[in-house]
């Protein structure tokens, strides 16, 4: 499969050059030249395949010349490790949960997936790479989980110094080996503007074979349209299926929508936003209209402008009807989020996280009768705790899930804000 540039299909890269420049140079996104059908015995009889000859279906034909059978086949038992499980929460109401990796939120998928293919070309060119990250919590730990150990590939993540809560930041830094992290004097802006100078410039990029791990890159995105295969396998009703997808860069529920044109039997797709809501109000209007983030309780969702909006509409032909169709819009507020964390607790002990909450709601509002629906839950509460604490009157113990995360140790260097000095801490080749 070739991959081109949205903004120039003339633009033509393999799989490989896509996944290590993660972006093409005149700033689009890579998409694959066409969108396959998967096997029809394979939709009709989701439950009589194993997860990962599912994967290994969706997969094949993207990286079909690129990584042999037998190797794709491993990279993908090595990426799915862990479970998928669908959950009742109610009446018509299930969750796919998607934080049993180990990070404890559904990143690890795409991390896992992206860091085992750069590994396997890395192992076959002999070329070792620097990926550099700036993160403001979820993404930099998926990604140094995903990377840990893999050989020929350093990390370097950088995130903002008392931004991160305990959890994250153990996450981050007790991982050591290949993995380093960098904690920033700054805000997540500041981390981002020194990753981006980095890029840009060529001294770097000369001695260290630079590349990125962010979500717009395409190894991130397909695997993260098995799970809601793996979710479908699960489900013994014949009921309309309407999935809820937690959105901010929107690449979860771009990955759904691509498995529905890979011809999952889904109905439509609600995407449920915090205040930035951007897609919303698009799905509404027509009109899209990216705004400064706002911060809010579900901060993974913090985007004023996502990164994947474009890759929505190719897959729509840029026809806002057409994607009108498929996806309904909902987004809600830092209170309503307390609420329904609080009601659902109360009514069906299932505790949800902010950002599943809204997709939960957003079901709550919107599920007519004759369908089933389905919401991501992205990560664990006890990832969200300064806000699920507010929410719940009771005393919530996580120790157990916790503690041995919490003895670990953490490893990182202190750095200021300025690209100055980590250029040169970089070149001197010191971390
Ligand atoms: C990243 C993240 C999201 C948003 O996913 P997108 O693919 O960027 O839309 C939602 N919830 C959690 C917990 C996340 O970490």
């Amino acid at each position: 499969m070739i991959f081109h540039s949205t903004k120039n299909k003339d633009h033509r890269v393999s799989f490989k050059e896509a996944i290590f420049k993660s972006l093409p140079p005149d700033n689009g996104l890579y998409f694959p030249e066409f969108i396959p059908e998967l096997p029809e015995e394979i939709i009709a009889d989701l439950g009589g395949h194993s997860e990962i000859e599912i994967a290994f279906a969706i997969a094949k034909p993207f990286i079909e010349g690129q990584i042999p059978e037998s190797e794709l086949f491993e990279i993908l038992e090595d990426t799915l490790t862990f479970s998928f499980p669908l959950t009742d929460v109610e009446d018509h109401i299930k969750t796919l949960e998607l934080f049993h990796g180990p990070t404890w939120a559904f990143k690890d998928v795409g991390a896992r997936f992206l860091s085992r293919c750069m590994g396997y070309f890395t192992r076959e060119s002999g070329e070792e790479s620097v990926i550099l990250v700036a993160t403001s919590g979820d993404t930099g730990s998926a990604v140094a989980a995903g990377f840990y150990d893999v050989p020929g590939v350093e990390v370097k993540i950088l995130y903002p110094k008392n931004k991160v809560s305990e959890i994250q930041q153990k996450q981050l830094t007790s991982w050591g080996k290949n993995i380093n992290a960098f904690e920033v004097n700054g805000t997540f802006d500041d981390c981002q503007k020194i990753v981006k100078s980095a890029f840009l410039d060529k001294d770097l990029n000369e001695a260290l074979n630079l590349s990125s791990a962010n979500s717009i890159n395409i190894a991130r995105l397909l695997p993260q349209s098995f799970y809601y295969f793996f979710a479908i396998r699960q489900l013994e009703s014949k009921e309309k299926i309407v999935f809820s997808v937690p959105s901010g860069n929107f690449g979860n529920l771009t990955a759904g929508v691509l498995a529905q044109k890979l011809g999952l039997p889904i109905d439509h797709f609600i995407a449920a936003t915090n205040v930035n809501r951007v897609v919303p109000d698009y799905l509404e209007t027509g009109k899209y209209v990216p705004q400064p983030a706002v911060q809010t309780y579900a901060n993974a969702m913090d985007v004023g402008d996502p990164s994947n909006f474009v890759r929505l509409l190719e897959l729509f032909h840029h026809s806002h009807p057409e994607m009108a169709y498929d996806i309904k819009g909902f987004h809600m507020n830092d209170d309503m989020i307390l609420e329904t964390i609080r009601v659902c607790y109360e009514k069906n002990g299932y505790l949800l996280d902010p950002h599943g909450a809204i997709a939960y709601e957003a079901l709550k509002k919107n599920l007519k009768p004759g369908e089933q629906g389905i919401f991501m839950e992205t990560a664990h509460p006890v990832k969200f705790l300064n806000v699920v604490d507010i929410a719940i009157d009771e005393e919530l113990d996580f120790k157990e899930k916790t503690k041995e995360l919490l003895q670990k140790g953490s490893y990182y260097h202190s750095i200021e804000k300025d690209f100055a000095g980590f250029k040169e801490m970089m070149l001197a080749g010191k971390y």
